[in-house]
């Protein structure tokens, strides 16, 4: 605590008197005198709302932030929280692959040109080309994310015309992606069938008009709904659209192209099996199941997805290179049939809860200190995919109090340490998955927790 308190604002130093107080060469001069003038501001705020300040605590500030202005950025973090697709923490973790795909394109590269004829080709060809192989659609175009592509296919298809969705299906994906708000926006007509609970075939027939431009159904992403409930499958709502000679749209969210039950999951409706319904169009994200970076794929007939792709928005909505070498690298490894082993995102899920514990164990007697444990324990899928599976799993457990600490102090010396650590605090304890820790991690996991509990 300082003695100095200062609260009014006309005895807060100067911007000059700060900088002679902090300032050094290894950040330059104009970053120090932008970081003096915000944390001023702040301070005068702070004052005003009747706090005070010291000017010491003034000077550690501004020099903390100087010093981040130029640090660099994103930090590498452990993610110990077994949340396999961590959204905060930048969802899927792409293959090495996909890693060295986004380096070689973030050079010079043969993105737009055929490299046997010379001529100018389109960025999409590549890509299209394995999601056609993989998915079985017979076209198929990439945008920025999932949510571009439902906008985009809304605005191209839908415009000045109307579209039918289950009540049951007009939902919030998250970050105010609200479908009614989509669809306002796209210019095209929401119109809502049936009711939150029950939906019918019926209640899409009869609603079906001169004005219909699409059938649009979503996936439920990240809530479920039990009891007396009734929804319209796939494969019928595409016999109504082709009895009716309206496209549906299915706009699935995780873009799984895998068969969940494997993992022990309830099982998720693929990517392929929409296609073989004979959707017209099948939306998904590239970074939640699938594995790869954040992108929307938007899959489906031929003529559809050219009307997209030749739509004066697709190009506001498209994604850029390395996106592009990454989606591609990551679709290789499903065309290859090593998707298992080689996308990390589907590795963790294939973990057994038994290779786990053995993880877990193996860190335990790595780090012979008081008050380690190896517990049951559960990790989850995350990302707004099956927000009610738990994979049985095990985790490390450090009972903070063994070292005179609260959990939350324990999380945050892991989080704040030269390489940050996510964990979990539950119980008044401290739980580490390993089945979000990267193999290559392990060592300087053991480090970080090491020097949390025993700070040099
Ligand atoms: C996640 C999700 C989206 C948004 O996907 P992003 O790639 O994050 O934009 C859209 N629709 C559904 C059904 C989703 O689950």
């Amino acid at each position: 605590m300082s003695l100095n308190l200062i609260t009014e604002p006309r005895l807060l130093p100067s911007v000059t008197k700060l900088l002679e107080l902090t300032s050094n060469d290894s950040v330059p001069h104009d970053v120090w005198v932008a970081a003096a003038r915000y944390v001023l501001s702040e301070a005068r705020a702070t004052i005003l709302a009747g706090g005070s300040v010291s000017q010491e605590d003034l000077a550690r500030t501004v020099a903390a932030r100087a010093t981040q202005d130029i640090a660099p950025w994103p930090t590498k973090v452990i993610n110990a929280t077994g949340v396999i697709l961590h959204t905060n923490l930048g969802r899927a973790v792409l293959s090495g692959a996909a890693r060295q795909a986004m380096l070689d394109a973030a050079a010079y590269s043969d993105l737009e040109v055929d490299l046997q004829s010379g001529t100018r080709g389109s960025r999409d060809t590549y890509v299209e080309r394995l999601l056609v192989d993989i998915t079985g659609a017979e076209a198929a175009t990439v945008t920025n994310n999932c949510a571009a592509s439902l906008f985009l296919a809304l605005t191209a298809l839908g415009r000045g015309r109307e579209v039918i969705v289950s009540r049951g299906q007009s939902v919030e994906i998250g970050g105010k992606f609200r479908i009614p708000d989509v669809c306002a926006q796209s210019g095209a007509t929401l119109r809502e069938v049936g009711t939150t609970n029950r939906t019918y075939a019926s209640d899409y027939g009869d609603a079906v008009s001169e004005q219909t431009a699409l059938l649009l159904k979503v996936h439920r992403s990240n809530f479920f709904v039990s009891g007396f409930v009734a929804d319209v499958d796939i494969e019928e709502m595409a016999r109504i659209g082709r009895e009716r000679s309206v496209p549906v749209v299915n706009d699935l969210g995780s873009g799984c192209l895998v068969d969940t039950t494997r993992f022990g999951l309830r099982r998720e409706p693929t990517v392929q099996e929409s296609v073989a319904a004979g959707v017209g169009l099948t939306l998904f994200s590239g970074d939640k199941l699938l594995g790869g970076p954040q992108a929307g794929v938007i899959a489906g007939r031929s003529d559809l997805v050219e009307r997209v792709r030749r739509h004066p928005l697709a190009r506001a909505l498209r994604c850029d290179k390395v996106t592009l070498a990454a989606l591609y690298a990551t679709l290789r490894h499903y065309a290859r049939g090593v998707q298992y082993e080689s996308i990390p995102t589907l590795r963790m899920l294939g973990l057994t809860a038994d290779e786990i514990r053995a993880r877990a164990e193996q860190w335990r007697d790595a780090l012979p200190l008081a008050g380690i444990a190896v517990c049951p324990s559960a990790s989850t899928v995350g990302g707004g995919s099956l927000p009610d599976a738990e994979l049985p799993s095990s985790a490390l457990v450090l009972d903070p109090a063994e070292y005179g600490l609260t959990s939350n102090a324990l999380t945050e010396r892991l989080r704040t340490g030269d390489l940050p650590v996510m964990a979990r605090s539950e119980q008044d304890r401290v739980w580490l998955d390993p089945r979000t820790v990267q193999p290559d991690e392990e060592p300087a996991l053991l480090a970080a927790i090491n020097s949390a509990l025993r700070p040099p």
